[in-house]
């Protein structure tokens, strides 16, 4: 009578807890129990590692098999577990040793020839391995991404045969070294919008102080032309935010190209998409698309179309940068720290204030499609502009705008003395810490109440408009925040929706 004791990881949110995997062969008559799994996934898991084990010539033990995954109240998706339980199987039988069992850790889930199959959450699992100082045993199709984890050891294998020769000692498995992945410039460039100043203006004021920016314009100005533009001028990421972004992504099968590692995502889902997989959902929970933009940006075209149940939980991760998800008594939180550019048309046709003058919609129409948006979420958008329709003669007289790479650098030394003044970007100042940040005059602070109660600001937005002039103070280069910044900064509240 033997016991086998593996490691594992389980995933819960962003975390990824120990799962013990405790394999015991006794006498008695044959049987095979998996304890710690939810049933239903119990016997898919016993049919494949059994399967396995058979195609692999091991010999599944005689007598009554019992494999016991730890805690037992854990989140756990049983695919995983297949290595880890057959290599306890083996160990308890003594088909292959355990001395070095104690410092690995397996997951991967079994195909029916033993050959290793990928699975989700790699990264997130190999910094817990290497936290508690263990090697990890992946499947190959996994490792690229295992392997982002400063220093963890990621031994990357593609069948339970390669595990087994590793554990005897006959050909062990060499640390996974990424090799240099391609880099990809896939955003496009700026300088492929013509005219549009003013959206241009304030797409770099979003980049520069991480801001949310709502444009309102006519299809086929390039709104979406300049959203997918702004990870291209956005400042790199810091090392901590490329890991935990890839963490995030790595969590939804086939989210993470290991190859993009360190470009910030930009997501688009369509209108159509439910709450679910819009903030995260399904059982167990994985994350949705305003994490998958986790430091990245969250691109909603035709924002009103959006279900108004749908936008309204946007509110909550907008302020906090996390959501909470609940699911059949599982709990599971991700963050979603994005960046928010939404586009809609000024009209239900579209073609409000277009050249052509074909928009013949009613004010109490364009009134009520613009209130599909609630105020409080308008209120969370630090900039609306508007992006109008050139006629074909304008159009073809503007100049194309500048490159990304000349805007990118400017944002870059406007987002450095942010952090280094107050160590987060100006978006993400509260109350008490934007007031310091401005050391603006008092004329200043009375041309903003001034414009407040003409345009019945909320709180909320007088402190949006103080952070906007903030940014566009330290793309001046300006130490305080003059009545300059601020007047440029009420005129991107002008366009909102009333
Ligand atoms: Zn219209």
């Amino acid at each position: 009578m033997r016991v086998a004791t593996v490691f594992s990881r389980g995933l819960s949110g962003l975390e990824a807890p120990l799962v013990r995997v405790e394999a015991h062969v006794g006498g008695g008559l044959p049987q095979f129990r998996i304890v710690g799994l939810p049933d239903t996934e119990v016997k898919e898991a016993r049919d494949r590692v059994r399967a396995a084990l058979d195609t692999s010539r091991f010999r599944f033990p005689d007598g009554r098999v019992t494999v016991n995954l730890a805690p037992a109240d854990l989140p756990k998706e049983s695919g995983r577990f297949d290595l880890p339980i057959a290599i306890g199987i083996l160990a308890a039988s003594q088909q292959v040793p355990d001395r070095e069992l104690a410092t690995l850790e397996f997951a991967g889930e079994l195909g029916l020839a033993g050959e290793l199959r990928p699975i989700r959450g790699a990264l997130a699992m190999t910094f817990g391995a290497h936290r508690d100082g263990r090697a990890f045993v992946i499947p190959d199709a996994a490792a690229a991404e295992a392997s982002l984890a400063p220093g963890a050891r990621v031994l990357a294998a593609r069948s339970l045969l390669d595990v087994c020769a590793h554990l005897s000692g006959a050909a062990p498995l060499s640390p996974y070294r990424c090799t240099a992945l391609p880099r990809r410039q896939s955003h496009g460039d700026l300088s492929d919008v013509r005219g549009q100043h003013q959206a241009r203006r304030a797409l770099e004021i979003a980049a520069a102080g991480g801001h949310s920016l709502l444009m309102i314009g006519p299809p086929g100005t390039g709104k979406t032309m300049l959203a997918s533009r702004l990870a291209s001028i956005l400042p790199p990421m810091t090392s901590d935010e490329a890991l935990e972004a890839a963490a995030v992504q790595s969590l939804a099968s086939g989210a993470f190209d290991p190859s993009r590692f360190g470009e910030r995502a930009v997501r688009s889902p369509h209108h159509t998409a439910s709450g679910a997989a819009l903030v995260g959902g399904s059982s167990p929970p994985r994350p949705g698309e305003i994490s998958l933009a986790h430091h990245g940006v969250l691109f909603l075209d035709e924002f009103p179309e959006f279900s108004h149940r749908v936008l309204e939980v946007l509110r909550e991760p907008l302020e906090s940068g996390r959501i909470c998800i609940s699911r059949a008594a599982r709990q599971a939180e991700f963050p979603a720290r994005f960046q928010l550019v939404a586009a809609m048309n000024p009209c239900p046709c579209g073609y409000l204030g277009h050249f052509s003058g074909k928009c013949k919609c009613t004010p109490d129409n364009v009134q009520r499609y613009r209130r599909r948006i609630s105020g409080p979420l308008l209120d969370r958008i630090d900039l609306h502009v508007e992006v109008p329709a050139l006629p074909p003669s304008q159009l073809k007289r503007a100049a194309r705008g500048e490159r990304s790479e000349l805007v990118a650098e400017r944002v870059k030394i406007a987002r450095a003395k942010q952090l280094a003044r107050q160590a987060v970007a100006n978006a993400r100042l509260d109350a008490t810490q934007c007031e310091a940040a401005c050391a603006a005059d008092d004329s200043v602070y009375e041309l903003l109440v001034q414009a407040a109660s003409q345009l019945s600001f909320s709180a909320r937005a007088y402190f949006r408009v103080l952070r906007v002039a903030r940014t566009i103070a330290d793309l001046a280069g300006c130490e305080r925040v003059l009545e300059g910044h601020v007047a440029e900064a009420l005129g991107y509240r002008g366009a909102a929706p009333t």
